[in-house]
């Protein structure tokens, strides 16, 4: 049933999109992570004895797929992301700012939200912040506030277990996801360093096929490093010409011209966001200059 155990923590793995891995806590208060695994498994669990809580790590839909269907058990997400639990737009607003929609886009989105993910509106009960500690009864963690890929981004950290959840700092290959207006490729980076200097022994991430490595910072460098060579690609394709956005997109540096069946998810809108992300770190740090609407290599 369970694709990892040690402690109290069990480790439940979900599928692709809009599914991740959950961790099940399974002490005197029987806590899961991220319920968006497997949903037989969860409510199997459930029905032996009660979750009584629920945590997200962040406000992203993957990773709240089956909060529903736990509406007794209290809700604990992190602060900075609480109002996208509260209400449907402020869930909306991380990703189509007001002003400026793409209506055609946004209805999709929200009938995906509503019909697939059955988003449910609740006030959560606890909001989490770095430093706070969780105690479920033996086993303890730590919440770490590792912003980037969403400003609110919790990891959790199990001392006594030796085990650290990183939730979407994934580590997968194609390397961190930064394509929401609020993401953060510094953040990003400066997470992925504070993480890699915790000494455990497992890390569990949210996607991937596996989802369970070894505690080798080796696994975060090689992730972090996927950010530096996107940006080396995208210097590279400036030293050929100025280029717009657009151009820039086109060329699919990141997503490499795939697609994604199911869901509302347009690949091209990520990959803009992200290389504007990218251009925008290095106009700060002097690499890269834009004039009108063009963006040259300096
Ligand atoms: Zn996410």
């Amino acid at each position: 049933m369970f694709y990892f155990e040690k402690g109290k923590i069990r480790f439940i793995r979900g599928g692709r999109y809009p599914a991740c891995n959950s961790v099940f806590i399974d002490d005197e208060i029987r806590a899961v992570i991220d319920p968006a695994s497997d949903e037989r498994t969860l409510l199997a669990i459930h029905q032996e004895r009660p979750i009584q809580v629920i945590i997200n790590s962040h406000c992203h839909e993957d990773h709240f797929l089956f909060n529903s269907r736990f509406p007794d058990a209290a809700l604990w997400v992190p602060s900075r992301e609480a109002n996208g639990f509260r209400s449907m737009e402020a869930f909306l607003e991380q990703f189509y700012e007001s002003g400026n929609i793409d209506e055609k886009a946004r209805t999709a989105w929200k009938s995906f939200f509503t019909e697939v993910v059955q988003y449910q509106p609740r006030e959560p009960d606890r909001l989490l912040d770095d430093g706070d500690i969780l105690v479920f009864g033996e086993s303890r963690a730590q919440v770490l506030h590792t912003p980037g890929h969403s400003p609110g981004h919790l990891s959790f950290h199990f001392p006594e277990e030796r085990v650290l959840y990183l939730a979407d700092l994934d580590l997968v290959k194609f390397g961190p996801f930064y394509g929401d207006r609020e993401s953060s490729i510094d953040d990003t980076i400066s997470s992925l360093q504070r993480i890699a200097a915790i000494d455990v022994d497992v890390y569990l991430v949210a996607h991937g096929r596996e989802g369970v490595l070894d505690g080798d910072p080796a696994h975060i460098q090689r992730y972090m490093n996927v950010i530096y060579a996107r940006e080396e690609k995208l210097l590279t394709l400036l030293a050929s010409g100025p280029k717009t956005l657009d151009e820039i997109t086109a060329e699919g540096i990141i997503y490499e011209g795939r697609t994604l069946a199911g869901g509302a998810w347009d690949l091209t809108v990520s990959e803009r966001i992200m290389m504007e992300k990218h251009l925008q770190r290095l106009e700060r740090q002097g690499t890269v200059r834009q004039e009108d609407g063009l963006y040259h290599r300096v």
